[in-house]
């Protein structure tokens, strides 16, 4: 039998948690080291789920054009350009040498081409990296909806529903990740003031399919499937990678014991997390539980103890 504190905080089996019948976990392994930044993780996302479009310009960081989740963007595909690790740091491995392709130099759009810069531009490296909701093992959203609008499934993920959901957005400052947000835009936009995230394309997996943005991703970053074995491929492909050099490969939500109790969607990192825009150490709220109670009837304690002393003191 699980424990109350990992009932609230540790690691656990959510499905059948929730009641649901024993089966295998649905998620995520997200290896970055594959991803090529081609967004059709994004497009699938939109196609599939009728996600409005979330503004196409890019934002001056790279090639991002979102800048991270939210309500119209349940897929992020983060571009972090950084100076290339030096051979010292990484031996061998996937730092390799830059092969000339003869291609012009990158510059700002609109610059003089007469005044272009004739030096090549500092070797630097991209991080790539499609980020989604967690699928918490202990969900904070889920937990403070008041109306049941998020639930969680029978394959451990957490789905809001549209039709339920009141607006009242106690969700969105709950998650960790800042992944859940209230869609806003123009009247007649599809669920406006409705939270709104990633469902692990709930339809698709019900019916024995792949989730669009694992389907559609071509080099096979975003590995769908049971959370278990998805674990152990995880932890073989940072060992491979460590024996290649890599020593900086690291995983990212994926251990049980984490603050969340573990995340259904778990990455392996290159850098620390909070280069790619992810929190370094998420905790669920709920974990602090079991102290707050502590506290709280300390603090009743201490009332009372006051208003006795002061009763007898009166009688006195
Ligand atoms: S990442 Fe946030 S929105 Fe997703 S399940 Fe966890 S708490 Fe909920
Ligand atoms: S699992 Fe489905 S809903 Fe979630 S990001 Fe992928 S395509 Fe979008
Ligand atoms: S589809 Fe795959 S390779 Fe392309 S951006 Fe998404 S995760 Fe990266």
């Amino acid at each position: 039998m699980t424990s109350l504190a990992d009932q609230l905080s540790g690691p656990s089996d959510p499905g059948p948690d929730a009641g649901w019948q024993a089966q295998p976990r649905k998620g995520f392994f997200t290896d970055t080291t594959i991803c090529i930044g081609c967004k059709a993780c994004e497009v699938a996302c939109k196609e599939w789920n009728g996600v409005p479009e979330d503004g196409l310009s890019l934002l001056g960081q790279s090639y991002d054009n979102t800048g991270g989740l939210g309500a119209s963007t349940w897929r992020h595909v983060a571009f972090v350009e950084q100076p290339a690790r030096s051979a010292g740091k990484q031996e061998a491995g996937l730092v390799r040498e830059p092969v000339a392709l003869g291609m012009p130099t990158l510059r700002d759009a609109g610059a003089d081409d007469a005044a272009a810069p004739t030096t090549e531009r500092e070797d630097f490296r991209w991080l790539m990296s499609s980020d989604v909701c967690k699928h918490c093992t202990h969900a904070a959203c889920l937990d403070v909806c008041p109306t049941g609008s998020l639930f969680r499934t029978e394959f451990g993920t957490v789905v809001v529903q549209d039709d339920i959901c009141n607006g009242c957005g106690y969700c969105v400052p709950a998650c960790p990740y800042g992944v859940i947000e209230r869609r806003t835009g123009p009247k007649g936009l599809k669920n406006v003031g409705i939270a709104q995230k990633c469902t692990l394309c709930y339809d698709r997996i019900g019916a024995g399919a792949t989730p669009a943005c694992a389907q559609a991703c071509p080099t096979q970053s975003i590995q769908f499937g049971d959370v278990d074995e998805l674990r152990e491929r995880a932890a073989a492909r940072v060992a491979t990678l460590h024996e290649q050099g890599v020593t900086d490969a690291r995983l990212y939500g994926a251990d049980p014991q984490d603050g969340v109790g573990g995340a259904g969607a778990f990455f392996l990192l290159l850098d620390d997390p909070e280069v790619y825009g992810l929190p370094p150490d998420p905790v669920v709220t709920t974990r602090d539980l079991p102290a707050m109670a502590g506290r709280a009837g300390l603090a009743a304690l201490a009332l009372l103890a006051g208003a006795a002393a002061s009763f007898l003191g009166r009688r006195r």
